[in-house]
């Protein structure tokens, strides 16, 4: 990697993005430029790489500008930036690639043990040790509580979901020093077990010695409960506190288990003392979970919280075209689009139609056309309706919050105080909804369109500088859903 000769702008590269890190947010920098790699240069270009179109697109929507000025700047050289997409690594070669190092590294590292797959690393040769890893692979899963399909592999990125991706594959990389502990939060059927279970996963295939315990809190608790009445505190303590990366799902479930809450606090600082990572996910922010102690909630405040969104239309399809290629089944894009375009709350949701219409494809033996999607799927979509947000009720919450009138949201006057609440609802209601920027300048006493747009854009742009907006916004969000 890197090029020859004098045209090396690596080092300008690296200070480069070392000038725009002062200059963003820790959450941009995670969700952005964690994932940028160096490639090479010439005279007039530095070559990188990036996961996906979808990253390149939105690295250079947001920020090609400052990085070629930075670049400017730096080297006194107008460099172009070319993008390339470089896919992660699968979990096979990645798996090989750990494994290797750990071989390597086995005769000068005797400080670890490793507690699961024992004859996969003490094998010297990667051939045979393959088919009896897989064995120590399956056993290693069941003691860990992970399935094997949460993986990274098949969560798909979006919009919606990158920054918790990406500090999700830090940690990865490095448990127990990237972001500890890290709880991820979202409404139900968001994704939020499979992620944490791809972390548990990945760090497992990085780093076979890993103890990785996946839990939820319900099993963590009902453990517990167990455990005192058995009279074996001691074994359950053991358990949780001698593990590299603790994954407990659904913390929700704790409000009012105040016992439970107690030892997991105590578990909770004998991992962190030793710098051993948790995650944790929960179906809302930490601090709406009104029957949790507050030095629980701290700790779990005290490290990165990031929250899943509902996938917006492109995601959605995403993830239907990547079930739809795994399974191997022939569903047509119109089937799925109209499948996407009437389930638009959640992920688990639009797996199960798409299921119900395979299950029926191979029960008739038929294609699946659009009215036979239609017809099967019609009670699914009806009660998707009911559930949908109206651009009335987005009006109504966003003026109350910002005390001001529906009337004067909707109206024509042009006050700072007022402009900026009807941009800030348009800009929600085109996030969260299907409604065309026409319908939705109906709804704003007839507007064109193209103020819509401009609406929208200007939020955009102006989340990047004023970093209060954001989560005002989300907050905003959140009041919606929930009181739909
Ligand atoms: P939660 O725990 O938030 O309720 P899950 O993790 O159980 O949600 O996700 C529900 C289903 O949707 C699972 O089958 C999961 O694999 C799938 N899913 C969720 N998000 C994604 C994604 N980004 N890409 C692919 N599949 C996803
Ligand atoms: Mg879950």
């Amino acid at each position: 990697m890197g090029s020859k000769g004098h045209w090396d702008y690596g080092i300008f590269w690296r200070e480069g993005i070392n000038h725009i890190r002062e200059q963003i947010s820790g959450q941009e920098w995670i969700m952005w430029f964690n994932n940028i790699e160096y490639i090479s240069s010439n005279e007039l270009s530095i070559t990188v790489s990036v996961p996906s179109s979808f990253y390149r697109d939105q690295v250079k929507q947001r920020y090609l500008k400052l990085i070629e000025t930075t670049l400017f700047e730096i080297s006194g050289h107008k460099l172009t930036i070319e993008f390339i997409i470089k896919k992660r690594p699968s979990q096979e070669d990645e798996r090989l690639r750990s494994k290797s190092a750990d071989l390597s590294s086995e005769n000068t590292q005797n400080g670890k043990t490793p507690r699961f797959s024992k004859e996969s690393i003490e094998s010297a040769n990667l051939k045979t040790a393959k088919s009896k890893d897989f064995n120590a692979i399956s056993l290693w899963r069941q003691k860990s509580g992970l399935k094997a399909d949460y993986n990274f592999d098949q969560y798909v990125i979006g919009d919606n979901n990158s920054l918790a991706v990406n500090a999700a594959h830090a940690i990865s990389r490095n448990p127990g020093k990237a972001y500890n502990p890290y709880l991820i939060y979202g409404g139900v059927g968001l994704g939020k077990t499979h992620l944490i279970q791809a972390i548990g996963n990945a760090s497992y295939e990085r780093d076979s010695s890993l103890k990785v315990v996946y839990v939820t809190a319900e099993t963590f608790t009902n453990e517990f409960i167990r455990a005192i009445k058995d009279e074996k505190n001691y074994i359950f303590k053991n358990k949780y506190r001698t593990i590299d990366i603790l994954l407990i799902d659904d913390i929700h479930f704790l409000q009012a288990k105040d016992g439970t809450q107690e030892e997991l606090f105590h578990t909770f600082n004998a991992l962190y003392n030793a710098s051993k990572q948790m995650i944790f996910t929960c179906d809302r922010p930490v601090s709406e979970l009104k029957q949790l102690r507050d030095r629980l909630k701290n700790r779990f405040e005290q490290g990165l919280n990031v929250d899943l969104q509902p996938p917006n239309f492109e995601t959605r399809f995403a993830i239907l075209k990547q079930k739809v290629e795994q399974k191997s089944v022939d569903i047509s894009d119109n089937v799925l689009e109209l499948i996407c375009k009437n389930i638009t709350t959640n992920v688990r949701d639009l797996e199960a139609a798409l299921l119900r219409l395979i299950a029926y494809a191979e029960l008739v033996n038929k294609e699946v056309t659009l009215e036979i999607a239609q017809q099967q799927l019609k009670e699914t979509f009806s009660t998707q309706k009911q559930g949908k947000i109206s651009v009335e009720h987005v009006q109504r919450i966003v003026s109350d919050y910002f005390n001001i009138s529906t009337s004067d949201l909707k109206g024509k006057r042009r006050n700072k105080a007022i402009v900026l609440p009807r941009q800030i609802a348009m800009y929600i209601i085109r996030t969260l909804t299907e409604y065309s920027t026409t319908e939705i300048g109906l709804e704003f006493g007839g507007r064109d369109h193209t103020t819509v747009m401009h609406a929208y854009q200007r939020v955009e742009s102006r989340m990047k500088t004023d970093s209060t907006l954001e989560p005002t916004i989300r907050s905003l969000i959140r009041s919606i859903q929930d009181q739909k």
